[in-house]
């Protein structure tokens, strides 16, 4: 529980009807599972972020930043602490010649619209990766041979003390679903991006054929967080999982999809607990039947047992 005079307090950086407490994460991630935060904030800008986040290091409060919450699973117990969103209220896109801007809460999806409406061509892979442009930088998200590092110029983050930095592509520490954003306690606000002239027309072309192989090969019409593990090197996850026989196999409300062994999917019911379960009960399988680890790509956020 937050108390009243911390409330108060985040009242006077942020408008009210952007504080909300005892929050529903079911509601913030794709998963649909998680139980309540303390708190969630909504920010609008860097200075309300960079208030927010001061405050709450000086009286030592957790929080933890989230985007659109597709690449999380948020424990059944919720979160003790404030979720600062940086979501659809920081989602400004400018568009200079072949470079693109844009706040760390726009998604990926509407990012790749404004390039193809824009004439550029390079954000095709991203149009159906259904997280901010934050998450995705954090992320290095990546489908049909392209990724965010390929692409990304400059990212503009906040630090722990508040200060703006402005990192180069260089030293994003860009690997596979990995950047220096996961080991340090930075804030994505902006992202700077470099594009190549091409054909709309093409270029929709193009998107429109990504999201009709992701219809036909993801469960789309399940909740889930895509796929649930990384690519273990030499392997694919969905075909080892397939192999070791588990292809629907369920622990409460948790389901390895029949349509794609990699997602892990929310049958409708599902806690954290079960999804947590299910993957705990994947990664010994694979590792008894393969001699391979498998290691989530889903972030745990929260308690669990
Ligand atoms: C159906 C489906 C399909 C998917 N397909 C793909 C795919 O093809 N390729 C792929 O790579 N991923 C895929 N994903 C996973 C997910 O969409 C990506 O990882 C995405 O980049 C996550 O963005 P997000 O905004 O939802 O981040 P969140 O899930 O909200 O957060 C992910 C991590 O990033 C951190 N974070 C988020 N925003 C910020 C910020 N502004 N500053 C600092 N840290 C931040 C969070 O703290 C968390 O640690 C898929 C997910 C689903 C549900």
């Amino acid at each position: 529980m937050i108390s009243d005079a911390v409330i108060g307090a985040l009242k006077s950086f942020v408008r009210s009807e952007n504080i909300h407490t005892q929050e529903s994460m079911a509601a913030h991630t794709t998963f649909k599972v998680g139980g309540l935060a303390d708190c969630l904030v909504e920010l609008e800008n860097t200075e309300q972020l960079q208030k927010v986040q001061h405050y709450l290091n000086q009286i030592e409060m957790p929080y933890v930043v989230l985007g659109n919450g597709s690449n999380v699973l948020v424990s059944d117990e919720g979160y003790r602490g404030v979720v600062l969103q940086i979501g659809n209220r920081m989602n400004r896109i400018l568009v200079e010649g072949n470079y693109m801007i844009a706040q760390a809460g726009a998604l990926l999806s509407q990012v790749a619209r404004t390039a193809m409406e824009h004439g550029l061509t390079g954000m095709e892979f991203a149009s159906g990766i259904p997280g901010t442009v934050g998450g995705g930088v954090v992320m290095n998200a990546g489908a049909y041979g392209g990724e965010m590092s390929r692409i990304v110029t400059k990212v503009t983050v906040v630090n722990s003390e508040g200060e703006i930095l402005e990192l180069s592509n260089e030293t994003m520490e860009f690997g596979y679903r990995h950047s220096i954003i996961k080991s340090q306690p930075f804030v994505v606000t902006e992202v700077s991006f470099e594009l190549a002239p091409g054909n709309p027309e093409t270029i929709r072309a193009t998107m429109d054929e990504l999201a009709a192989k992701r219809r036909e090969k993801q469960p789309l019409e399940y909740p889930s967080a895509g796929s649930t593990f990384k690519r273990p090197e030499g392997h694919f996850a969905g075909e080892l999982i397939m192999k070791a026989g588990l292809r629907g196999f369920q622990i409460g409300g948790a389901r390895v999809s029949d349509k794609h062994c990699g997602f892990v999917i929310n049958t409708g019911d599902a806690t954290a607990a079960d999804v947590r379960n299910l993957i705990r009960e994947i990664q010994a399988r694979v590792k008894e039947k393969f001699q391979v680890d498998l290691e989530p790509e889903v972030i745990f956020l929260g308690k669990f047992s």
